[in-house]
């Protein structure tokens, strides 16, 4: 028999599929699958109308391992091919120029190799990843004779007639490669692996999938046996593996809120309820479906490098890619689920960059849908959108910080955090709802926990001035509040800065007066105190409390920690201000000391520093001197 030649291009394709270094060579059965069901969908549709004899359900695919052989044969009922076919289809990539787009240089053309077949398949040609060699036997729909394909590769291939026992379709049998150090192509025989296989890329094909497959059921007993235990026998029977029907292909009010659940926790491996599902169909240009899911908690390996973001890409209920990242923005990075669209091909004859195109407006168009749902949730079940927010509001506040800004549009609605108003979550337009007309900006705090930013002495004078205090207890908080800089037109100001100005005019001339009049003993405590404050000063908002620390607008208190904890080179120091009250009998106590035992308020100023230090959560420098001199006061 003469062997003949694959086209040039072909050879090509054909050289790149056998020296793959593709690590997911399993999609080959992906392949040969899909293009099974193109086959019996050429059928089903040509013989519409006539009298077949076969009805829907009779069109199958079919899965045969052969362990002794080494083969696995893949079989469909479907249009099937005829010599001449055989040849165009097979002897040559059916659309030329589908590797135009491959880069010349040889180190750049293996990856872009890599990325083809991971991306988009390569149809029929990626057997021979896993194969030596390929027979292809059809028959044509209404052709008397079958012909048989076979090829061992780039050499080239050969046809012959042969016989068949069915009227039409095609046997596809592989003869598996060798299995190597590295790759175990014998799995590919294994009942769980091509089971997992269908299952992971081909669950929605529209055809059933069969395999006869081993099955342990107990054996009959004989009458008078009963009490005997229960034998066992092995039963080979056919199975289906596919599922057939995707369920973002149905309609929303045909499924149940269970079906929605079970599919998440067996897709994704999760077993707690998703928070919410969104499940929608886009009919404009492209054409998909999507089913998106907020999960209710982060995975254990959320906040490591390990973790992938991304949504399943599938073309016509194929999966083309389990996670495709280019779906998701980092700040909705959390979202699970899958797009499905017939709009993307599996073929590498289109061009990637289209899809490039493609995939774009579906990623605009999730993170729309995404927004709004999480904002409807916010709006409609503040229940659930505070277990979202706990689980991942970190994710939306570093969005707006390494973008500099720019998802500050998309996402600062969707922000929330405690207020000192009742203790509970506040969105930034609630609080600016809230806000008295003559409230200069947002007010907010940062602290450890929401108890000590209860206690600061500044916070209790912003609650007796009536307004409300934004309490910050993450690291990221303030940074995030820093790149935003205002909300809707209201500045963020941190309450423990300068920044800070309550009180009437009346007030502030009285303490400007005071701070004028102590002006010596002021200068002699911030002598006594060295470099560790940048002022001293009398003030009339720290309410019952005697001392506090107010830092330069620019580097709070929270952000010299947080910054110092994360970068090892020169640590930055927030410029603190000692405030002292002015209307605290210590301010008479030390103005009056100041005339008479400058060593005892030196001493005292070391001691109300450190008061200060503690009240705003700083740690104190030298505490063995702290105590010092709090037994100095007792003995
Ligand atoms: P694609 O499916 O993307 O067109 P393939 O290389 O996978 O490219 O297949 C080439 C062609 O071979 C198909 O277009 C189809 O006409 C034919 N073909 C492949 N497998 C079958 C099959 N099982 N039955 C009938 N025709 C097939």
């Amino acid at each position: 028999m003469r062997k003949k030649q694959f086209k040039a291009e072909s050879k090509k394709l054909l050289d790149m599929m056998i020296n793959s270094i593709y690590t997911h060579k399993e999609i080959f059965l992906r392949e040969l699958i899909s293009n099974a069901s193109d086959a019996l969908d050429k059928q089903y549709y040509n013989s519409f109308g006539k009298d077949t004899g076969m009805v829907r359900e009779d069109y199958t695919i079919r899965i045969e391992p052969n362990k002794a052989d080494r083969t696995l044969a893949i079989i469909d009922n479907g249009c099937g091919m005829t010599a001449e076919e055989l040849e165009t289809n097979l002897g040559t990539i059916a659309k030329s120029g589908s590797l135009d787009f491959k880069n010349e240089n040889e180190n750049e053309e293996k990856k872009t190799d890599i990325e083809i077949i991971g991306q988009f398949g390569v149809g029929f040609y990626s057997a021979f990843m896993v194969s030596k060699r390929v027979v292809v036997e059809s028959r044509a729909s209404g052709a008397d004779q079958a012909n048989r394909w076979i090829s061992d590769g780039v050499e080239g291939y050969s046809i012959e007639k042969c016989d068949s026992p069915a009227d039409h379709g095609t046997v596809i049998t592989l003869y598996l490669k060798d299995d190597t150090e590295d790759e175990k192509y014998s799995e590919f025989l294994e009942e769980y692996e091509i089971t997992n296989l269908v299952k992971k890329y081909s669950d929605y094909i529209r055809y059933p999938i069969v395999m006869n497959c081993e099955n342990r059921v107990p054996k009959e007993k004989a009458e008078g046996e009963e009490d005997k235990p229960t034998e066992y026998e092995t039963v080979y029977e056919d199975r289906q593996l596919n599922s057939m029907v995707p369920i973002w292909r149905k309609n929303k009010n045909e499924v149940t809120e269970e079906e929605y659940n079970n599919f998440y926790s067996e897709k994704f491996y999760d077993f707690e309820a998703p928070l919410k599902v969104i499940h929608s169909k886009n009919e404009g240009v492209p054409t998909y479906d999507s089913l998106i899911y907020i999960p209710s908690r982060a995975p254990f390996n959320y906040y490591s490098k390990d973790y992938e973001k991304g949504l399943a890409l599938y073309s016509n209920g194929v999966m083309i890619t389990e996670k495709c990242a280019e779906l998701l923005p980092d700040y909705f990075n959390f979202a699970r689920g899958l797009v499905d669209s017939p709009d993307l091909s599996l073929n590498i004859s289109r061009e990637l960059l289209q899809h490039d195109r493609q995939l774009k407006v579906i990623a605009k168009n999730i993170e729309r849908k995404i927004k709004t749902e999480l904002e409807k949730m916010l709006k409609d079940d503040r229940e659930n959108y505070i277990k979202f927010f706990e689980a991942f509001g970190v994710q939306l506040k570093a969005g707006i910080y390494t973008s500099y800004g720019m998802a500050k549009e998309t996402l600062q609605n969707l922000l929330i955090f405690k207020s000192t108003n009742d203790g509970e979550y506040v969105t930034l337009s609630e609080y600016k709802d809230r806000m008295p007309e003559s409230q200069k900006g947002i007010y907010y705090a940062c602290g450890e926990t929401v108890s000590k930013i209860e206690m600061l002495p500044q916070t209790e004078a912003v609650k007796a001035a009536g307004m409300e205090v934004l309490m910050l207890t993450n690291d990221i908080d303030e940074f995030t509040f820093k790149m935003m800089r205002d909300f809707d037109g209201k500045e963020f100001i941190n309450i423990c800065t300068d920044g800070l100005d309550i009180g009437t005019e009346e007030d502030k001339k009285a303490v400007e007066e005071k701070n004028e009049n102590s002006k010596e003993l002021l200068d002699f405590i911030k002598e006594s105190l060295g470099d560790k404050v940048t002022a001293v000063r009398f003030s009339n908002r720290l309410g019952n409390h005697p001392v506090t620390l107010t830092s330069g607008s620019d580097i709070s208190t929270e952000m010299e920690k947080v910054i110092n904890s994360q970068h090892f080179g020169e640590k930055i120091k927030a410029q603190l201000t000692l405030e002292i009250n002015s209307d605290h009998k210590i301010a008479e106590k030390l103005t009056a000391l100041y005339g008479s035992d400058k060593d005892s308020v030196a001493k005292y100023a070391k001691l109300l520093y450190n008061s200060a230090c503690l009240i705003s959560g700083i740690d104190i420098e030298n505490p063995g001197e702290f105590s010092d001199l709090v037994c100095d006061l007792i003995v």
